[in-house]
């Protein structure tokens, strides 16, 4: 190229396009042919978190979609490294987070044709079925270009994972620089204010003020739009009572007295008119069938995707437009459209709650040895008591379902768990995310299995030298860990019985705790926060501790045959 003007690259312009659009971290893994992406955008200035796997880069990367409701960005190299973030683009669409996984490609030509190249995939067409959208750039000129498509696609409307193939080759072309510097745009407005019709709002008010038993269901899109004052008005003006989802735990504290978390079950099945908030009638809710809900309840939604409603059951009143909009017009209208809440739906509520409550500190006052879940679980809660600010990561099945209930949540957007799948393995890749784009402490209550899918991210935990603590709560299997072999072959469930995970955090230079009893669960937690560096407590379980599927026994098909032969 013979030019008188300074010269940049396809390198060059992905960080100037990402960094337009107020993009200061990337999570990934190098490798070809992206190595020099990472290092230039570091020069630049932002910030890169190398990963172990890129299923865990993913991840975080989703997380901190979630967290800043800006798309995190996942770096990944071409063919099985662009293969193991998939998982984690899935699972961001799925939980309708922001993330981008820009991906360095091989040769289009070779690849086309099937000639075998380094690593060649159609990894465009591959990621098509899991993206919200997914785009390949193929010319140097166009990166500013599809950096802004990308972003527009991962924020607006209903967030998701979006795909952005880079050929290596276009990564490598060279442009003069003032064109290269023409070709980049920051996107205007990427999240725009979506308002709801006024008709919608007073048809939503009125079937409100109709009902005897009315319920807010507030789910992790609410926690996501960010409209937590608007929420908080709108819920305590109408005194409806409210029931978060696990990732909507803490945009109103736990502790609130409309909050009827601790009388889920009861809330569902007698409500007469539910307010969906950001959350979908899935399986989560059990499709809103009866005899889980009344049969007669009547359904309304607030969602940024209208064709969200009647996806399970009728809405009698759709709400569509972002939260804080909808909320707030919602709010505006309740002077003249007063919701009267019976008082003796909220007695109902409350006698349930104070029962549930009884029961649950009983439980948690139980000391037994070896240690179970409650009990390690009510050493945690009092050192996260006294530490409100920490994020909490969840996983595992019986370390999700009773944490969930366990732990109680006081500042919004500050539990990540397993979402709308209920996947294994995003605990360290959202407890990095945690911990880099909040500089808060996070801790992640782990089941063992459940820790093994990220568990060498531990590595990059210590690395980075991150204020995590991960704790495990370990019985020794998937589910529980003993379970009896067959002849001389562990059982499917089993684990290594008495696994001292807390020797990978000491591999890597982080603090490691082994313990047996709530006390010395509660001092080490304490010191680990206290710490503000990586650490893993290993906490050792009974091994009979635990149910098979967790809460989720009624979604596990078991063998009739293996049963009936056996005589049962
Ligand atoms: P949960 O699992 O907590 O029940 P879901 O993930 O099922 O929550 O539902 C979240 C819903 O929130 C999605 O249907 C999504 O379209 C919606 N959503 C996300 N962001 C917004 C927003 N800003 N305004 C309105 N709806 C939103």
């Amino acid at each position: 190229m013979t030019t008188s003007a300074e010269l940049t690259d396809g390198f060059h312009l992905v960080v100037d396009a990402l960094a337009a659009n107020d993009v200061d971290t990337i999570y990934g893994i190098v490798g070809i042919p992206i190595t020099d992406l990472a290092r230039v955008a570091q020069a630049s200035g932002m910030r890169y978190i190398g990963f172990r796997q890129e299923t865990s880069a993913g991840n975080a990367a989703a997380a901190a979609g979630f967290l800043t409701g800006r798309p995190g960005v996942c770096l990944t190299t071409s063919g099985p490294g662009f293969l193991n973030g998939l998982p984690a683009l899935a699972n961001a669409t799925t939980n309708c987070f922001p993330m981008i996984q820009l991906s360095g490609s091989s040769n289009r030509a070779l690849v086309d044709l099937q000639r075998g190249d380094y690593q060649d995939l159609d990894q465009l067409n591959a990621a098509r079925p899991f993206a919200k959208a997914a785009f390949r750039v193929d010319r140097v000129e166009d990166i500013g270009r599809g950096v802004a498509r990308a972003i527009r696609a991962a924020v607006s409307g209903r967030p998701g994972g979006v795909y952005l193939d880079i050929p290596g080759a276009v990564l490598g072309q060279a442009i003069e620089a003032p064109a290269g510097a023409g070709s980049v745009w920051r996107v205007v407005d990427p999240a725009p204010r979506q308002l709801p019709a006024p008709e919608a709002v007073d048809r939503a008010l009125e079937v409100l003020g109709q009902a005897h038993r009315p319920l807010i269901v507030l789910g992790k899109g609410a926690a996501y739009a960010r409209a937590d004052d608007q929420i908080r008005e709108f819920v305590q003006a109408s005194g409806i009572p409210f029931l978060p989802m696990s990732m909507a735990k803490g945009l109103l504290p736990d502790s609130h007295p409309q909050s009827v978390a601790a009388a889920r079950s009861l809330a569902i099945a007698r409500a007469d008119a539910v307010l969906l908030v950001g959350a979908r009638l899935n399986w989560l809710l059990g499709h809103g069938e009866s005899p889980q809900w009344s049969a007669d309840a009547k359904f309304l939604q607030i969602d940024i995707a209208a064709s969200e409603f009647d996806s399970n059951q009728p809405i009698a009143a759709p709400l569509a437009g972002d939260i804080a909009s909808v909320v707030s017009a919602l709010r505006e209208r309740l002077t003249a459209r007063p919701v009267d809440v019976p008082q003796e739906w909220i007695d109902e509520l409350a006698r349930r709650r104070a029962s549930n409550d009884a029961k649950m500190r009983d439980r948690l006052a139980e000391n037994p040895h070896p240690m179970r879940f409650y009990n390690a679980l009510a050493a945690i809660r009092s050192v996260l008591h006294a530490n409100p600010d920490v994020y909490v990561v969840n996983e595992g099945a019986n370390a999700l379902d009773l944490a969930r209930n366990v732990i109680d949540m006081e500042l919004p957007r500050h539990r990540l768990d397993t979402g709308t799948w209920g996947v294994m393995g995003i605990g360290m890749g959202y407890a990095i995310a945690a911990a880099v784009e909040t500089g808060k402490p996070v801790v992640a209550i782990e089941g063992d299995s459940a820790f093994g899918f990220s568990g060498m991210e531990v590595e990059t935990i210590c690395r980075y030298h991150l204020p995590v603590t991960v704790v495990i709560l370990n019985n020794g299997g998937v589910y529980r860990g003993d379970e009896k072999p067959t002849g001389d072959r562990p059982a499917p469930t089993v684990l290594n019985a008495g696994a001292r995970h807390e020797l990978i955090a000491e591999a890597f230079g982080g603090k490691g705790y082994h313990v047996t009893t709530p006390e010395e669960l509660r001092a080490a937690l304490a010191a680990a926060v206290a710490s503000n560096g990586p650490s893993v407590i290993d906490c050792a379980l009974d091994p009979a501790a635990g149910v098979e599927s967790g809460h989720l026994a009624n979604l596990n098909p078991t063998s009739v045959a293996t049963r009936v032969n056996a005589g049962a």
